[in-house]
């Protein structure tokens, strides 16, 4: 049955509200009359430049208006696209580009040393994003081609055309190809904009790199669904950014928990004039309390959000309104997606109990991109197995309990990191904690604690009372550091647990 394509937004908005605002980035804004026509002569220009049905086209610059344009342009061409996280070095990038099997890509000024790395040795057609196109690169603005070809009226289609081959964060291992269809598109779109109640008359501000499924997914995806205006910034910067949402007459807002505290790190920040902000979000990591305490006092709480790349970001929010109420959970299932909590054979466990997450919908990836083993191994009957472990309580709310690989074993009972890190984090003190498992005589495996924390007056003692009030014995850490230097992140900003489980078994040893 067909169903509508990433298209077809396009063609409605650019129809009902053509000169309502669709797209702004560093001074250069489009209507949706406008961002039409410039997708229509830019998809002619990609075709006449060799751009095939099913082809891969990278990108790998900052944020921009083009970027928009060029994902436009190549999937009302049926070809593929591939976000690459701009925070990657060569290798990395190198071997996603070989992976994909890239045929074209999209760089600007600041990444032109990584493009022509990325090139040597291949068939890899760069264009330019930007004033001055160098000679070994293509210009991405096309002059208008004859007479419109039409592409864009094909507002339907089949839902399982691939759209995105979406890189996972390789926290865990190498990153893998998620395949992210045009249906998983829409449905990733409407379950965002449902769960924020956005509407055309919204505007949403990303600092975050449009190469991010959190970005590119639950940030665009419902924002050009919805018709309504899109503002970007090229890169993150703290001021930039809280003078926007002053000034910017901006609705909604998602990010990550470390540009929260940055805002809130700036001196201007308890005064600044938010009221027109509607929706604040946090994805991909759980935001600190101190943090979300501190939001909370300006009239903000911060909206959390679960979900992963194979996903199409999809997974659980937590509503603003429940935000003192079920302070710890991450919320209810999102819009048009199952969640369950399974154990190894794929039963569902009932409330309360931790078992793997697992989801059923219409976001779910087809499948990984050339690696079918594992592919067969994640999707089971179905059902996208997560690899992350939780429980829903009776209310049907997620609480997120960690990793299934960072699960500690100790003396035959599984202890969850996720909880114990929420219990340290509880502290305002603290800004970070990691909880991993480190080797053990007596019971196998034990969990430790790294604890970050500015505070002098804040001890590992006092991180263990607290720990032994509010936790089983075979729960509290073994070990518990406290200190002032962060914890070591991946690309995308997460805990690299490996780092800090090499870290702390030298420690312990
Ligand atoms: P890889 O799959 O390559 O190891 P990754 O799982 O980190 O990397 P992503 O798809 O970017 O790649 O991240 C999704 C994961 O991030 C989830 O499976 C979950 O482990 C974690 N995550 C997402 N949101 C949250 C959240 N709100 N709280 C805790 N963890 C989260
Ligand atoms: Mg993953």
């Amino acid at each position: 049955m067909p169903s509508p394509r990433i298209t077809a937004s396009l063609t409605y908005w650019s129809t009902r509200t053509p000169n309502a605002v669709a797209v702004e980035c560093d001074g250069a804004t489009l209507t949706w009359r406008e961002l039409a026509d410039s997708v229509e002569s830019l998809a002619e220009h990609l075709a006449a430049d060799g751009l095939r049905a099913g082809d891969r086209i990278g990108y790998l610059c900052q944020n921009s208006v083009g970027v928009i344009q060029t994902i436009l342009a190549a999937v009302a061409l049926d070809a593929i696209v591939v976000p690459l996280n701009i925070r990657l070095t060569i290798p990395e990038l190198s071997w996603i580009v070989e992976d994909a099997g890239l045929d074209a890509l999209l760089v600007d000024e600041t990444y032109t040393r990584q493009a022509l790395e990325l090139r040597e040795g291949r068939e890899l057609r760069l264009y330019w994003e930007g004033p001055g196109c160098p000679p070994w690169a293509r210009p991405l603005v096309a002059t208008p081609a004859g007479a419109p070809t039409g592409r864009l009226k094909r507002a339907v289609g089949d839902p399982d055309l691939p759209a995105f081959i979406s890189y996972t964060s390789g926290t865990t291992g190498r990153p893998k190809g998620a395949i992210l269809t045009h249906g998983n598109f829409l449905a990733a779109a409407i379950s965002f904009a449902t769960t924020e109640s956005m509407t055309r008359h919204d505007s949403c501000l990303l600092v975050l790199p449009l190469a991010f499924t959190g970005s590119l997914m639950a940030t665009w995806a419902p924002t050009y669904y919805t018709g309504a205006r899109f503002v970007m910034h090229p890169r993150f910067d703290a001021a930039r950014t809280l003078t926007e949402l002053e000034h910017g007459n901006i609705t909604v807002f998602p990010a990550v928990p470390v540009v929260f505290d940055q805002l809130a790190a700036l001196p201007r920040f308890d005064t600044a004039d938010l009221s027109t902000l509607r929706v604040a979000k946090a994805g991909g990591a759980p935001p600190s309390a101190a943090t979300l305490a501190r939001y909370l006092r300006r009239g903000m709480p911060i909206g959390q959000g679960y979900g992963m790349t194979e996903s199409t970001g999809v997974g659980a929010s937590l509503p603003q309104e429940d935000f003192e109420r079920k302070a710890g959970s991450t919320g209810v299932t999102n819009y048009g997606i199952e969640l369950a909590i399974m154990d190894a054979e794929g039963t569902p466990l009932p409330d309360d109990e931790v078992g793997e997450i697992c989801l059923r919908g219409a976001a779910v990836m087809l499948g990984y991109w050339r690696n079918p083993e594992a592919t067969a191994e994640t999707l089971r009957d179905g059902w996208l197995r997560t690899g992350d472990l939780g429980r829903l309580d009776h209310e049907g709310y997620l609480t997120i309990m960690g990793r299934e690989k960072d699960m500690v074993l100790s003396g035959g009972l599984n202890v969850y990191p996720g909880e114990i890190e929420r219990i340290i984090m509880l502290d305002p003190r603290v800004s970070e904690a990691a909880v991993v498992a480190v080797p053990d005589e007596r019971w196998g495996e034990v969990p430790a604690a790294v604890v970050v924390s500015d505070s002098a007056d804040l001890t590992a003692a006092m991180v263990l009372d607290v720990c032994r009030l509010e936790l089983a014995d075979y729960k509290v850490p073994k070990y518990v550091y406290v200190r002032p230097e962060p914890l070591p992140r991946t690309m995308s900003g997460k805990v690299a647990k490996a780092e800090v489980r090499a870290e702390l078994s030298e420690h312990v040893s």
